[in-house]
């Protein structure tokens, strides 16, 4: 009968559903991709995977976040951008992790971005042990970011910046009118202290040794600020005279003490090279209080399991594990072993509690045992941490302290702590969407990555991924690949489905890599033209290395995550090679940090060169650090090109007609540019309670010019315009004027086509930054005497990228130069010429060579965590 038919149940999966994306390059893009599943976005770079990632399916369900959580604010996403689409359905709300370098607050460290440091002072505030008779302190007390937790003579910086005499004045002969006093400042505001000192009645005319000692000390030391009227430029005597006959004084002028003057500006001064002249006279020594631990003695004598927090902090979150699990294990034995709580053990957990042990019946002072309470404490807060602790060890960070400094770490490690982070939160029905999580991770760590993401996964969340790596491409249970090429050339979906699929997918360039071809062919080694050899090289995990590299030859430096590949690549090679050479030329010119300014940075690099270098006459440093941290640098800047670019738009007749010169055409100076948003293009609108937008500037409409400054035009377009061209289009505008097109033939050769001239540094990816630095040096002349250090230089790059790009530092080394690079890809690694294998694993289990020597050697020797993945891809 009717009632006995059921319909069969249809397992619907739901779908998130794309609608028209036109977002950027995308080209009228409609998808649909499963949710709860694992969904990699692939492409080579600049196909259009992040427009639809992030700026499409991640940016719309944020903006319908804003919008539900703060009405008010829908005006400004309005202007700050609404994806380009017709319509999204089924999208749960989205977290996305995206890669950025931990630039900014120095003060952020893993302990707080994990938020594992709040429990940590939590397990000390209730768990440690205290000194017989100290209160117990609350959690705030063991941070060094708080009033009450901060050493008082640091103020929770760890390190006191002094000056002495004999920097301040390094020649004493001379008298103040000399400039005796070196770290003065120069030009008039030098002139002005002088005279207000001549005011207040000192001598500037004696050589300063000749001056009283308290004269010296008070000029030199004084934190008064005396405002006086002034006679310019008089000596003691004339001005005494002048003051007398009631003359008329210059001007008033205020006196700043020296070392006052020195330590405002470095704390104050928004110029760079003011900064680096009086960082000369400052000194940064170990706080002598906390010995750099940057809290108050009451907190640093609180221990658990012996250790200080600052100490315990320090330690590798490995050893973290190892240290909490002992100690959960044994509270628990020791709680089962003696069953109920004795009333003896409870006599001695009041006196561990603080009571005086008068009742003590032995000489000997009972065993001090946790109280019940604070073993409960201990327990729960242990495992917690223990909790959090493991999926950041799975990911290979288990060479990480909680006290490492967030501008310290890779882009690739700080998405992995946040990604692991997520992990322990308890979210479930959410879409993460991450940027390339395996960058920076050895074939042998992606395993583990791969975990991680299935666990996310299996608590009910989706996962979109935009990935380069093939081994992550096969894990995925839906492949949506984008292309075919770049920019333009791009924007296409080309397959959305099961990852075999693909396969039938001719046009798709990631096909060829995920299905058989290899791409770089295998080559035979190049012979070194002689070597380098470093000595004692002691850096982070570096002890006392020894290493050589050979000249004239590609070296990829390889080892899992964390072995020492950086801190001999990037930091020990060219600090090393930079002495001897004179100066290591930097592919940027960034301002420096406070701390590489001062005298002695913490980690002093040891080691040496051993023997005379030869063949090398230059070292250029390619790191993936922003070319600018601005959006007032650009690609065009960067690269020199826009110099020629305004030099073309003064050279018109209509701007020698209104005399505008090149500079009327930047948006960096005063003069053309929108005087609004000073040539930035947008403004900052700040929210309350959330993060602040940038949104068009109303008056230039971002064109970054004065509307005056866009009547000139160049063959028809306006300097505007020609920021907003791609490197493509401006390459076949600009055809025939050699000076331009060299600088946009270098980019184009590193597969930059698709960047436009005007985009903003900030805005590029560290792999993007990378290659434009590559392609400003490829543009000069080359002489075959350079040294190139790279650290990771394929990272973020689509396989067929990588081919382009290697083959380009294949070119380089043919015309005689050295390559020396990081590199985890073993496709690269196998056609190198020499491979220098670190491990055998991270942090302190690492930091030795492995193996070295042709790539064929370190795969036959067959130990390490690179030769079984070498030889694979050596095949
Ligand atoms: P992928 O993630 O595949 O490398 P993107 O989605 O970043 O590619 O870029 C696709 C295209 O969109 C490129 O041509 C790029 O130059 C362009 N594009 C990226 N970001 C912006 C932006 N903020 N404004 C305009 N165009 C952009
Ligand atoms: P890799 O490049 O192979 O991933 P790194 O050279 O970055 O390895 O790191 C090697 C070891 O040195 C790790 O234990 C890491 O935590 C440590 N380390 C790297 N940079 C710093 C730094 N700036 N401060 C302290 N420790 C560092
Ligand atoms: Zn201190
Ligand atoms: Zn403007």
């Amino acid at each position: 009968e009717p009632s006995a038919i059921v319909p069969t149940e249809v397992s619907v999966q739901p779908d998130v559903r794309v609608l028209g994306a036109r977002e950027h390059n995308l080209q009228d893009v409609s998808l649909s991709v499963p949710r709860d599943a694992t969904v990699v976005f692939t492409g080579v770079s600049g196909s259009g995977k992040s427009s639809l990632a992030f700026g499409t399916l991640y940016a719309e369900s944020q903006r319908r976040y804003l919008e539900s959580v703060a009405p008010y604010a829908r005006r400004l996403i309005d202007q700050a951008g609404v994806p380009d689409v017709d319509s999204i359905t089924g999208m749960p709300p989205a977290v996305a992790l995206q890669q950025q370098r931990g630039a900014g607050n120095a003060r952020s460290t893993v302990g707080s971005i994990t938020t594992l440091s709040s429990l940590i002072r939590m397990l000390y505030s209730r768990a440690g042990d205290y000194p017989d008779g100290q209160p117990m302190l609350y959690s705030d007390d063991f941070s060094a970011n708080t009033v009450q937790g901060a050493c008082s003579e640091c103020h929770g910086i760890g390190r006191v910046y002094t000056v002495n005499e004999q920097q301040m004045v390094p020649d004493p002969s001379l008298t103040i009118r000399e400039r005796a006093i070196a770290s003065w400042p120069t030009a008039w505001h030098g002139h002005q202290l002088r005279d207000v000192l001549v005011a207040l009645g000192y001598d500037v005319d004696v050589p300063w040794q000749d001056l009283p000692r308290k004269d010296r000390d008070w000029i030199l030391y004084t934190d008064e600020t005396p405002f006086v009227p002034v006679h310019s430029r008089l000596t003691l005597s004339e001005s005494k005279a002048a003051i007398e006959a009631g003359a008329e004084p210059s001007y008033s002028g205020t006196f700043v003490g020296a070392r006052r003057y020195i330590l405002d500006t470095f704390a104050n001064t928004k110029s760079a090279s003011m900064k680096r002249r009086v960082a000369q006279f400052l000194t940064a020594a170990t706080c002598p209080v906390c010995h750099g631990k940057r809290l108050k003695p009451e907190a640093l004598s609180v221990t658990f399991e012996g250790f200080d927090i600052a100490e315990f902090s320090q330690l590798p979150l490995r050893e973290l594990i190892t240290t909490l699990s002992a100690v959960t294990a044994r509270i628990e034995r020791e709680a089962a072993s003696s069953g109920a709580v004795s009333p003896r053990a409870a006599w001695e957990d009041r006196i561990a509690g603080g009571e005086s042990p008068q009742a003590s019946t032995s000489d000997v002072r009972p065993t001090v045992r946790p109280a019940p309470e604070k073993r409960a404490a201990a327990v729960q807060l242990a495992s917690g941490v223990l909790q959090r602790l493991r999926p950041l060890v799975d990911l290979g960070l288990g060479y990480l302290s909680l006290s490492r400094t967030t501008p310290t770490l890779s882009g690739g490690e700080l998405q992995r702590l946040r990604l692991a982070t997520q992990l322990s939160s308890d979210l479930f029905g959410v879409v993460y969407v991450l940027d390339e999580p395996s960058a920076g991770l050895h074939p042998q760590d992606v395993a583990a990555l791969l975990g991680i993401l299935d666990g996310l996964k299996g608590r009910g969340n989706s996962l979109f991924i935009v990935e380069h790596s093939v081994a992550v491409m096969r894990h995925a249970d839906w492949l949506v690949d984008i292309g075919p090429g770049a920019g333009e050339h791009g924007g296409r979906v080309l397959y959305s489905g099961p990852p075999d699929g693909l396969a039938d997918i001719m046009e798709s360039v990631t096909r060829g890599y995920l299905f058989g071809g290899r791409g770089l062919p295998l080559r035979t080694p190049r012979e070194a033209r002689s070597w380098l050899r470093l000595e004692n090289v002691t850096r982070n995990n570096l002890h006392d290395l020894a290493v050589d590299i050979p000249l004239g030859v590609f070296t990829a430096v390889t080892g899992v995550s964390g072995s020492g590949k950086s801190s001999l690549v990037s930091q020990a090679l060219p600090s090393l090679l930079g002495d001897r050479l004179g100066r290591a030329v930097l592919a940027d010119d960034e301002p420096v940090s406070d701390e590489s300014l001062l005298a002695d940075a913490p980690e002093r690099l040891d080691g040496r060169i051993a023997g005379p270098v030869t063949g090398v006459r230059r070292l250029v440093v390619i790191d993936q650090r922003p070319i600018g941290r601005t959006p007032r640098s650009n690609v065009a800047t960067y690269t020199g090109l826009f110099d020629h670019v305004r030099r073309r738009f003064a050279d018109t007749p209509e701007a020698r007609s209104r005399g505008y010169k090149p500079g009327r055409f930047s948006f960096n100076v005063a003069g053309g540019r929108c005087p609004t948003c000073e040539g930035e293009g947008s403004v900052m609108v700040e929210l309350l309670f959330l993060p602040s937008v940038y949104t068009e500037c109303p008056d230039c409409h971002g064109t970054r010019y004065k509307a005056s400054t866009l009547e000139i035009t160049w063959r028809g377009r306006t300097i505007a315009d020609v920021l907003s061209m791609s490197v493509e289009e401006a390459n076949l505008f600009f055809v025939g004027d050699e000076e331009i097109t060299r600088s946009l033939a270098a980019l184009s050769d590193v597969g930059l086509d698709y960047l436009r001239l005007g985009q903003p540094a900030t805005e590029l990816s560290g792999g993007e930054a990378q290659r434009v630095k590559l392609a400003t040096e490829l543009q000069r002349a080359q002489r075959g005497d350079t040294l190139y250090v790279l650290d990771e230089p394929t990272s973020g790059l689509h396989c067929a990228d990588t081919d382009r790009l290697i083959a380009h530092l294949q070119t380089l080394v043919d015309a005689g130069n050295t390559v020396v690079a990081a590199e985890l890809d073993m496709r690269v690694v196998a056609v190198a010429d020499h491979v220098i294998d670190l491990g055998p694993g991270a942090g302190d289990a690492g930091g030795t060579v492995v193996a070295a020597g042709t790539p064929a050697y370190v795969a036959d020797k067959g130990v390490g965590a690179s030769a079984g993945y070498l030889a694979a891809a050596l095949q």
